[in-house]
């Protein structure tokens, strides 16, 4: 009998209602003669709620021990919805039950917040599926080295159910969503969008990593990782099977630019008068590093005749208080005159595998950006990606520029 892995995320779970009708999705699965595991998101806003009374509480958390606290307390909301939703289903008669990250277990690194999936144990699902009981279990959460509840980054439930699909041998993944699909952008920044029928891994992990957050980038990496086909559909319209990603997906070799992306989670520090010799951005980004600072873009431009350098790099916004922090330790190691930072940026990419084959890509967005008086800041590029950094204000008249002139709405 096949296994099945269906994902309901925080709008499709955002009230009993709901709860019931995604049930109904179930259903028709379990009917149709799958197994089925359901893998759950907290209720819309719940997670953010929870975050905010930690703030209320304690604005800093000084510590991994704290940091553990905010994760007993952010999967709770998972546990709610795993629950209910089992018990939504033993309703309509479908023999179900609920299981928390720990329970089965999940087992995750450590560090709490962004702890990693490396293993799920299926013994105990599987043997439910020898019952026909469908597993309803808590997306978001596992258990530590530590012994403790870990989560695992904010959109941490598509992980959950890439790998348990890879975990169970599942036949597919299906991510349920708000959209019925990944489109050429998001819907609520353009009219126009399209859906895309089939996305590629690579394509979908740079849409992803650049802002696309209709996946979490580490579930695409999973997906990559263990060949576990994904198919993003709609709550709202569960007909519609919406928009596989998979390797074996043919590009159109013509067309440049598949999708377009943003993030308005963007902030850009300049070290301003950096002694340039070897071993200091090793320093720098080493520092970062050991406090869990992603940085993402680096600019450094040399003055030979100084023997100085300025290095600019972002990271999101809510690490920037953070990567002050660290440079202003490092005072006394590394000699500069003064950093400055910035925080109202967005970063706004295009992507497509079929760059590699097209020159003038970067030309033409550049171009575009121009004429609609878009300064950039910083540029970023891979083979299939050119990201460039700008006002958060011309976020969106920027995606719908580039959505245009690379004729996304023609496609
Ligand atoms: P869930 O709560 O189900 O996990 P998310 O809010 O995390 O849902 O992701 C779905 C959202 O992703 C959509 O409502 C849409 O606004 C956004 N999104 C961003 N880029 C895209 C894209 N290229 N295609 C589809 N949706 C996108
Ligand atoms: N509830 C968590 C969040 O809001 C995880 C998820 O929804 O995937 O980030
Ligand atoms: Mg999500």
């Amino acid at each position: 009998m096949s296994i099945l892995v269906l994902k309901f995320g925080g709008t499709s779970v955002g009230s009993v209602d709901l709860i019931k009708s995604a049930a109904q999705i179930i259903k028709k699965e379990y009917e149709a003669g799958h197994n089925v595991a359901v893998v759950v998101s907290a209720m819309s806003g719940t997670t953010n709620k929870l975050i905010e009374n930690i703030n209320l509480i304690s604005s800093q958390l000084k510590n991994s021990q704290d940091d553990a606290e905010y994760d007993a307390i952010v999967a709770s909301g998972e546990q709610v919805t795993s629950g209910l939703m089992a018990l939504a289903l033993k309703e309509i008669n479908i023999p179900a039950r609920s299981w928390l990250g720990w329970q089965l277990p999940i087992f995750t690194s450590g560090n709490h917040r962004h702890a990693s999936i490396f293993k799920i144990e299926n013994e105990k699902i599987i043997e439910g599926f020898s019952n026909r009981q469908v597993a309803v279990v808590a997306g978001f959460q596992g258990v530590g080295l530590d012994g403790r509840i870990t989560t695992i980054g904010r959109g941490g439930s598509d992980n959950t159910a890439v790998f348990l699909a890879s975990a169970l041998n599942a036949e597919r993944c299906d991510i349920y969503t708000d959209v019925d699909g990944v489109y050429t952008t998001d819907p609520r920044m353009a009219d126009n969008v399209k859906r895309l029928d089939k996305v590629s891994y690579e394509e979908m992990i740079e849409m992803a990593s650049q802002g696309a957050k209709v996946l979490q980038t580490s579930s695409v990496e999973s997906a990559i990782n263990h060949n576990v086909k994904i198919q993003v559909r709609s709550t709202f319209h569960p007909d519609s099977m919406g928009t596989l990603i998979s390797e074996d997906v043919l590009n159109n070799e013509n067309q440049a630019v598949t999708g377009v992306a943003y993030s308005k989670d963007e902030a850009k520090v300049t070290i301003i008068g950096l002694t340039d010799q070897p071993g200091i951005a090793a320093t720098i980004f080493n520092s970062l590093s050991a406090k869990s600072i992603n940085v993402d873009m680096i600019v450094q431009n040399n003055f030979i005749e100084r023997e100085e350098t300025n290095l600019t790099f972002t990271v999101p916004v809510s690490d920037l208080k953070r990567s002050l922090g660290v440079l202003d330790e490092l005072k006394g190691q590394i000699a500069f005159e003064k950093v400055i930072s910035e925080d109202n940026l967005s970063k706004v990419s295009i992507i497509g595998a079929g760059m590699r084959n097209q020159p003038g890509i970067a030309a033409k967005m550049f171009d575009c950006l121009s004429k609609n008086n878009i300064n950039i800041e910083v540029i970023s590029t891979s083979e299939i990606k050119i990201s460039v950094l700008i006002d958060m204000a011309k976020t969106e008249a920027a995606v719908k520029s580039l959505h245009q002139i690379f004729e996304l709405d023609k496609l």
